[in-house]
């Protein structure tokens, strides 16, 4: 990690202790770089809706949206899709976020990643990269990902690998996120092993059940794989486990306890209720690929404002009232609230802070 990066990230930890709930200024950014993807997840939406799936900002244009965010304070920058690898200028994108000094995260479900390609983001300053991996199974991983060919998994895993080896010698972070379902919940202790062994952090998470008919909201799931009472339970017993295995030492799983007692509590209720009194907009913001904002992904884009005049939004009397209007327009969300515990639980942030550390910079 170069002392620049290392600076920016112990600024961000104290912007998100102090600054953004003081301020309540949006630390953090997920930039929806393009609606197209090359797996089709039953779980995703994103490429179910032919209409928007061109509709993507320019450089030109993001090297505005990139000012207009550093302007209004935020640090961190997830870039999301879609696929982000599909974007023929994804390196041209990444720099100008780095020139911009943010926190730059990619995320990817790791097909298209390459090693020439890897070295050039890292040498850069890419901070981190999340990659999916749902399944150690080739024929679970083709199933979840909607795909038909089982060599895409085993080129994933292998990417995976490489990405690793590569990434500790630049002190980037390597994540894997996995997403529970009912055929995947036997393997937690082996995608915990994996990541283990390739120094990679793990976060789990449980299918969100988005509404099938929602189009704004990217978690809106084929309601097929809604869970019976059985597979509830199995999965409520699988959040149990996962709390557990996070006890032990040099464990690479970074949900928070919080968080895991949401999925646990979710699991548990009768009518799978996700309502929490989120702060949506506030602490962070969506940018969708056509450069309109939203309050988080599963609402829809904000009226009136978007990439160019974000400050105007921020700077609004109204946008209290605004993203409250937004945020009436969901049916709850559960993952989304690690932003929030960030802000508003301290010993989460120190925990994920020495977790990163001992894993990212110590064992260089
Ligand atoms: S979940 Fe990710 S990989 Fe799957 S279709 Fe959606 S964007 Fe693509
Ligand atoms: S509760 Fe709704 S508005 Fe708030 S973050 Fe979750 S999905 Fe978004």
């Amino acid at each position: 990690m170069n002392i620049k990066n290392f600076i920016n990230k112990i600024s961000y930890i104290f912007h998100l202790l102090i600054l953004s709930k003081i301020f309540k200024k949006p630390y953090h950014v997920h930039f929806q770089l393009t609606r197209r993807c090359n797996f089709r997840c039953l779980s995703c939406c994103v490429w179910k809706n032919e209409a928007d799936l061109t509709s993507e900002l320019k450089l030109e244009e993001i090297k505005i949206l990139a000012e207009n965010l550093r302007k209004i304070g935020v640090k961190s920058v997830a870039l999301t899709g879609g696929e982000p690898l599909l974007r023929k200028d994804l390196f041209e994108i990444i720099n100008i976020f780095k020139k911009n000094n943010f926190i730059v995260r990619l995320q990817t479900n790791g097909c298209l990643i390459n090693e020439d390609f890897i070295k050039k983001i890292f040498s850069i300053g890419l901070d981190d990269i999340y990659v999916s991996l749902d399944s150690l199974k080739p024929d679970i991983f083709t199933k979840i990902n909607g795909l038909e060919n089982e060599n895409i998994f085993y080129k994933v895993v292998e990417n995976i690998k490489k990405t690793s080896v590569i990434a500790k010698k630049y002190g980037v972070g390597v994540f894997l996120t996995t997403v529970l379902q009912p055929i995947n919940i036997e393997e937690v202790e082996n995608l915990n092993k994996f990541a283990q062994e390739n120094n990679c952090l793990i976060g789990f998470y449980g299918l969100e059940m988005g509404d099938e008919t929602d189009k704004n909201n990217i978690r809106s799931c084929d309601s097929q794989l809604l869970p019976d009472e059985k597979q509830k339970k199995s999965l409520k017993e699988t959040f149990v486990k996962i709390k557990q295995l996070k006890k032990e030492k040099k464990s690479p799983i970074f949900n928070s306890n919080k968080l895991l007692d949401d999925f646990i509590n979710y699991y548990s209720s009768s009518n799978l209720n996700m309502r929490w009194n989120c702060n949506a907009g506030d602490y962070y913001l969506e940018v969708f690929a056509n450069g309109l904002l939203g309050v988080c992904n599963a609402t829809p884009e904000i009226s009136g404002f978007d990439y160019k005049n974000i400050k105007d939004l921020y700077k609004n009397k109204e946008k209290e009232k605004i993203f409250k209007k937004y945020r009436k327009k969901c049916n709850g969300c559960i993952c989304t609230r690690q932003l929030e515990y960030l802000v508003n639980d301290f010993s989460d942030i120190i925990n994920k802070s020495l977790q990163y550390i001992n894993k990212f910079i110590i064992s260089i």
